[in-house]
């Protein structure tokens, strides 16, 4: 049994009081917080072993090679890829995704083609796609939820067509908290022969996920949500799809050849990872797989999922709450409106409370505009949140009311 309780002392700042007050910190979905194993390895990375990678012959360079590459092999591991040479790294999910929609969609895409969303997509799940479409005369197609915010299945397989080329959705809205069953859309995707990409930003870190079982053709997300540090994010995709796709960025350590008419490239992952890469972020990432692997991903998705009953539970004492995504089984996010107190408000003045949410549009301005919002506050859950979390919000926005209605 894990003491999930015990865990938030491993998170050196959940103990920094926020304006005096006890850090309820429910804004994992936009950033997760660090455990002192990622915060040393990172000390140790720069302090120990650290030189660029790949290119020197001496032993700092052998060992920063070394300790980047093991984190591949930590990577295939956590969502059970068949190899750790389909493991790209990559600055973030935007970037993942940037390359997926430029690279194969470049080569891929011709006029007329459709690529299929859904509304609840995050920006970094539809712009991309626009852009590409824009280049190439595709058309992006946005299919609707069902009106608690679950996935409506009927309705997403009503809008695949002969055209269908690419399929594009998230593991877990990031603001509906709606996780996707992809095991049956990858069978759509499959039937229609279109690519299937599948943003992991909000899956990856809530539960086990088993790229294999999925049969996604690319899984991608961002090491900072999963506890690890910003500036490093992962693009796995099939061996035999990367193996096609032209480079997206062009520069040092992606080649094989080079002459000034012309360059061959070196085969994946390294035609993807152009440039220095973020050497000791994505050896912190590495260290903050090894962190939650050694708590258990389904440990951490039981844990989660009683704590979202408790949070919603509490939460529904508060008069004039509005849950935004209702879906069964939700995940790692609960959205909410308050009457009619803007989001923004909500969330400065429980901020003197030390609770931090989001609130905002979530980069998921389709969304919003399809529901009638602008906005949403938005609490989410990490490895470290406990009940102590949701009863301080809870009681935090009780104030808001009486603020509000006084
Ligand atoms: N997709 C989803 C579902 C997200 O929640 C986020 C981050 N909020 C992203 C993509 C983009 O991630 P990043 O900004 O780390 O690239």
């Amino acid at each position: 049994m894990v003491d999930f309780a015990a865990l938030r002392d491993d998170f050196p700042i959940l103990h920094k009081p926020v304006h005096g007050k006890r850090l309820a910190y429910l804004d994992s979905a936009a950033s997760s917080q660090k455990p002192q194993m990622v915060l040393d390895a990172l000390q140790e990375a720069y302090g120990t072993h650290y030189a660029n990678v790949h290119r020197g012959l001496h032993y700092l360079s052998e060992a920063a090679t070394d300790a980047y590459e093991a984190v591949r092999q930590k990577v295939a591991s956590l969502i059970n890829a068949p190899s750790p040479s389909e493991v790209i790294f990559t600055s973030g999910a935007t970037m993942s995704l940037n390359l997926i929609a430029h690279s194969w969609g470049g080569a891929n895409l011709q006029e007329g083609d459709e690529i299929l969303i859904t509304i609840a997509e995050h920006h970094a799940n539809i712009v991309p796609w626009q852009m590409v479409a824009q280049q190439k005369g595709a058309k992006l197609i946005a299919a609707p939820m069902a009106e608690d915010g679950s996935f409506d299945k009927a309705a997403f397989a009503a809008c695949i067509t002969e055209r269908t080329k690419v399929i594009s959705l998230p593991h877990v809205s990031n603001v509906l908290g709606t996780v996707y069953p992809l095991t049956e859309i990858a069978a759509l995707a499959r039937q229609a022969g279109a690519l299937f990409v599948v943003d992991g930003c909000q899956g990856v870190v809530h539960m086990p996920v088993d790229v294999q079982e999925i049969d996604c053709d690319f899984y991608v997300f961002s090491g900072h949500k999963l506890y690890g540090p910003s500036g490093i994010g992962v693009c796995w995709g099939k061996a035999d799809i990367l193996a096609d796709m032209p480079p997206f960025l062009g520069g040092g350590d992606m080649i094989d050849d080079v002459e000034i008419e012309r360059s061959t490239y070196a085969p994946p992952p390294a035609r993807f990872e152009a440039g220095t890469p973020p050497i000791a972020e994505c050896i912190g990432l590495g260290a903050a797989i090894d962190y939650v692997q050694q708590i258990g991903m389904a440990a951490i998705r039981d844990h989660e999922m009683s704590l979202l009953r408790y949070g919603t539970q509490r939460l529904s004492e508060v008069d004039g709450i509005t849950f935004i995504g209702t879906a069964a089984g939700k995940s790692g996010v609960i959205s909410f409106t308050l009457d009619e107190v803007h989001p923004h408000d909500i969330s400065t003045l429980i901020d003197h409370d030390g609770v931090a949410i989001r609130a905002g549009h979530h980069c998921a301005q389709p969304l919003m505009k399809s529901l009638g919002l602008s906005s949403t506050a938005r609490a989410s859950v990490g490895i470290y949140s406990c009940e102590e979390d949701f009863d301080a919000l809870t009681e935090a926005l009780h104030k808001v009311n009486r603020i509000f209605k006084s």
